[in-house]
Formats: structure tokens, C-alpha cells, sequence
């Protein structure tokens, strides 16, 4: 089949692009090979922030002495929490058929597995399909590691974990990375017992060490085991039995293993070779500033070009590449700052250069740093633990990065998004007024810790 567009992922580039275009005229072909929806519907943020969901308020009622209140049982029912995320998967799966049934019959959805034969040219089932315009959306997948003994033991990665219908009584979780530190909490506040095996120094290594040693102290606080700087030799065992055994000695035995050591794209099964479409050394797809691969009339969004994989990431692609594609197009996507969020608890969130980035470009910055629990909110609602930290250009007063562990950390960062992005002055928010008593007071705080800001 032949048409003006076709695009090969329904992920959170994919769909939005196939339904713009055709709704702007377009026939347009969407291919996918599994559920519509990609990772963040199906396996991914939905799924993981429901279940979070439900584990915070387990968490909450066994802790509300604290605040005085004494729940006299409190019991999860994890195939109701199982069922709850499934229903609200489903729905949101339906949610982008229905989407892409509104291209009524300029959209096409083939399903099944695309892999280029040609440049422009993709075969699905025996069947060839090709357009002028070829969008790749095809997204990333958990790595696995080559760990002598995976092979013959039945690990477990993001996707198959939450279709347990029994809770584990030992998650053994390799990787202390965002996927790994959200399952761990979310399963040690189900009730199992938790061990998090990494071979970095911190979990959430990508961060400054003082806010994910934040992490680390609420994790042993509730219970979570850390086996940290310690490398896995080889893993062995069986259905309920797992044992993983470390280098240099010693081991974990648990009832399940999760793997979550990262993420690759899914261009190994894509033939872009035959596509004339390069990759880097990681195996993404290289791209410009205008999301243009190496072959003609060839795009490409999403997690496939690299990362940062994020869905608002994705989505914001998705937005540049229609303006591009409609002539109309003034951004690129280079030059944005991209947030992010690990919804643990405390949540992290950050965006723009962390203080171990600046100090190695050897770039100039003024710093300050606060507990989450000196904000007046935080005491009041007892959700103290956390640091916020700041990073300031000298000469021009622009925010550089701002890094938030605490309480609804994945909504304070946004104060600071559109600052760094319109590249106003901090005294924006210093000048502002902000509300007694809220978090956001406390990111009002935080800036005039820096010298230049504080009150005599
Ligand atoms: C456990 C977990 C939790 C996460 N939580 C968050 C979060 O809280 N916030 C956040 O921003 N991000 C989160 N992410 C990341 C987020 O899910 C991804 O960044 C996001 O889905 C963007 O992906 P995408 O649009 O690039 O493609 P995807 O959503 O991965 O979609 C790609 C689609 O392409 C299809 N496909 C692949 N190859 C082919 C082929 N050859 N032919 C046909 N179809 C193909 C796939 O089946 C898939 O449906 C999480 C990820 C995981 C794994």
C-alpha cells in the first residue's frame, strides 16, 4: 500500500502524528506490532504510577500514627491493585483506538511488525508498504544484561511484573536506576520483602550524591535492602528460587528477579540498514535538530533517537515534527529543557545541570542548598524528608539547574520549566508572591538561599 505518511511505532510520537496528519488531509499508514499504546500506556507510566498509587496509600494508612490516626488493619489486596491498573490500561488503550479511528478512512492501522526492505519501503506480514514521509516511533526496551545464568532463570522485567497476580515474598531487583528504586518501594509497601542489587556508588546514579543518599535513607527506612557497589558474577535458580550471586563472593536468594538495568531502542529488528538510516554506537537512530535520519524523507521521534526517554519528551517531539512537516515549523529539538520525575517517595525531579555536570564543563555557578523539611508545609503535613538544590549563572541570573527531592517534587519542578526555558532571571520568582503554606513557597525559599537573594 502506498501513501503520504507512514509512521511505525503507536507510541507517544506516533499517535499524535498519525491522527494530526491525517486530520490534516494526509493518508496515512500507523503501524504497530503489539498493543496501541506503546510503553507508557501499556508497560510503562501508566501501569507503574497507578500501582504507585495504591502502594502510597497503603503506606500512608500504616503510617498515620504518626499524625495521630491509628488504621486497625491495614491489607492489600494485590490482584484488586492488579485489577484497578489493567482497567485503567485498558481504557487508555481504547482511548488511542478511538483517536485513530477519527482519521476514518485517511488512516490506515496494519498491525504487525515493520521492518524496512528498502529506503521508504517497509514490509509488515508479506506485505509492502511505502510514502514519502516515513516517521520511526518504534521506542525502547529493557536490556538484557549478559549475566551468566539469565538465560535458564526466570527473571522478570517491567512488563511481566506487574501481570503477577501473587505477590513475590522476595523481589530480588538488579538496577538501581528510575524503573528499578519505583518497583522496589512500590513492592516493599505491597509487603515484600525488597533487596536492590547495583554496582554504582547511589541509586538513581545520574544524581547529585546528596539527593539520592535522600533516597537511600527513606528506602532503609522502610525496609529495603541496598547491596550497593557490588557487580553480579552469575544469577541461577528457579520458579520462586533465584539466587544471585556477586563477584568476589557472597549472594541474594529471593523468590523473583527483576531486571531493570536500562533501556535500548528498537532498531536491532528494524533493517535500517536497508533504509539507508544510521545509527549510533548505542544503536539509535542519529537524528538532527529537525528529527531528520540519514535517509530522505525519514524521521525519527521518541526514545528510538536516544533519550532522554520520557513520554512528555516523545510528545513534545511529536509537536516540533508536525510543525516541521506543515512548513511551519520554528523549533527544533535541540535547546529544550527536558524535566523529569521518579515518582519514589520522596519523589525526585530536576531539570537543567546537576552541580557534577557544571563542576566538570567548568562552567560558573552559584549554589544553594535546603532540606525539604525546612519548608513550614512539610512539617505540617509531616512529608519532611528531601534537599531542593539550585544552580545559578553569576553573570546573568539565569537558573541553571534545580534538582527537588520531596514531596510532589514532579509538580515544584514545573515552577522552574518555563523559567529556564524562556531564560528569565531568577528574580522572577524572588519578586513574585507565592502562597502560605505550600511546597511552592518552599522553591521560593530555596532561591533566595542563594547569597545574592537573601534577606539581611
Ligand atoms: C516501567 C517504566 C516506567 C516509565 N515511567 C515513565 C514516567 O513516569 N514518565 C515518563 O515520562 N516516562 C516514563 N517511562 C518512559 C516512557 O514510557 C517512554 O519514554 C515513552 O513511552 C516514549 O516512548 P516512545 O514514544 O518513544 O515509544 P513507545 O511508547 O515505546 O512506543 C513504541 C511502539 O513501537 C512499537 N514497535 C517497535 N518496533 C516496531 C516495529 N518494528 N514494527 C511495528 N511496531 C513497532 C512498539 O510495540 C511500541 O508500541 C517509563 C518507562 C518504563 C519502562
Amino acid at each position: 500500500m502506498d501513501a503520504d505518511v507512514l509512521v511505525i511505532g503507536s507510541g507517544q510520537a506516533g499517535v499524535p502524528l498519525a491522527s494530526r496528519l491525517a486530520g490534516a488531509g494526509k493518508r496515512v499508514i500507523l503501524v504497530e506490532r503489539k498493543e496501541l499504546g506503546g510503553t507508557c500506556v501499556n508497560v510503562g507510566c501508566t501501569p507503574t504510577k497507578t500501582m504507585v498509587a495504591s502502594a502510597r496509600a497503603a503506606h500512608v494508612a500504616r503510617t498515620a500514627g504518626r499524625l495521630g490516626v491509628h488504621a486497625k488493619e491495614v491489607r492489600v489486596d494485590f490482584p484488586a491493585v492488579v485489577d484497578r491498573k489493567d482497567a485503567i490500561v485498558r481504557s487508555w488503550r481504547k482511548g488511542v483506538e478511538d483517536r485513530l479511528k477519527k482519521g476514518g478512512d485517511r488512516m490506515v492501522l496494519v498491525r504487525g511488525h515493520a521492518r524496512f526492505v528498502g529506503p521508504r519501503r517497509v514490509e509488515v506480514g508479506g506485505e509492502i508498504h511505502s510514502a514519502q514521509t516515513v516517521i520511526i516511533n518504534t521506542g525502547a526496551r529493557g536490556v538484557e544484561p549478559p549475566v551468566d545464568g539469565l538465560k535458564s532463570v526466570p527473571w522478570l522485567h517491567n512488563g511481566t511484573l506487574m501481570e503477577l497476580r501473587e505477590l513475590p515474598a522476595h523481589l530480588v531487583v538488579l538496577g538501581g536506576g528510575y524503573i528499578g528504586c519505583e518497583f522496589a518501594q512500590m513492592f516493599r509497601r505491597f509487603g515484600a520483602r525488597i533487596t536492590i542489587v547495583d554496582r554504582a556508588e547511589h541509586l538513581l546514579s545520574r544524581e547529585d550524591p546528596d539527593i539520592s543518599v535522600e533516597v537511600e535513607n527513606a528506602f532503609r527506612e522502610e525496609g529495603i535492602e541496598l547491596r550497593q557497589r557490588v557487580k553480579v558474577a552469575r544469577v541461577a535458580g528457579k520458579q520462586g528460587d533465584v539466587t544471585v550471586h556477586l563477584e568476589g563472593g557472597g549472594e541474594v536468594r529471593g523468590s523473583h528477579l527483576l531486571v531493570a538495568v536500562g533501556r535500548r531502542p528498537n532498531t536491532d529488528d528494524l533493517g535500517c540498514d536497508k533504509g539507508g538510516i544510521e545509527l549510533d554506537e548505542g544503536g539509535a537512530i542519529r537524528v538532527d535538530d529537525r528529527y531528520r535520519t540519514t535517509a530522505e524523507g525519514t524521521y525519527a521521534v521518541g526514545d528510538v533517537t536516544g533519550g532522554p526517554q520520557f513520554t512528555h519528551t516523545s510528545w513534545d517531539d511529536h509537536r516540533i515534527l508536525f510543525d516541521i512537516l506543515m512548513g511551519k515549523g520554528k523549533r527544533g529539538r535541540d535547546g529544550r529543557h527536558i524535566p523529569y520525575t521518579v515518582f519514589t517517595d520522596p519523589q525526585v525531579a530536576g531539570v537543567g545541570l546537576t552541580e557534577r555536570e557544571a563542576r566538570k564543563k567548568g562552567i560558573k555557578f552559584e549554589i544553594a542548598s535546603m532540606s525539604f523539611g525546612d519548608i513550614a508545609r512539610a512539617t505540617e503535613v509531616d512529608e519532611p524528608r528531601g534537599r531542593c538544590k539550585i544552580l545559578l549563572d553569576p553573570e546573568s541570573e539565569r537558573i541553571l539547574g534545580v534538582f527537588v527531592c520531596g514531596a510532589e517534587a514532579g509538580e515544584l519542578i514545573h515552577i522552574f520549566v518555563p523559567l529556564l526555558q524562556a531564560g528569565a532571571k531568577a528574580t522572577a520568582i524572588v519578586d513574585a508572591e507565592f502562597v502560605h503554606p505550600t511546597f511552592s513557597e518552599g522553591m521560593q525559599s530555596l532561591v533566595m538561599r542563594l547569597e545574592r537573594y537573601a534577606l539581611s
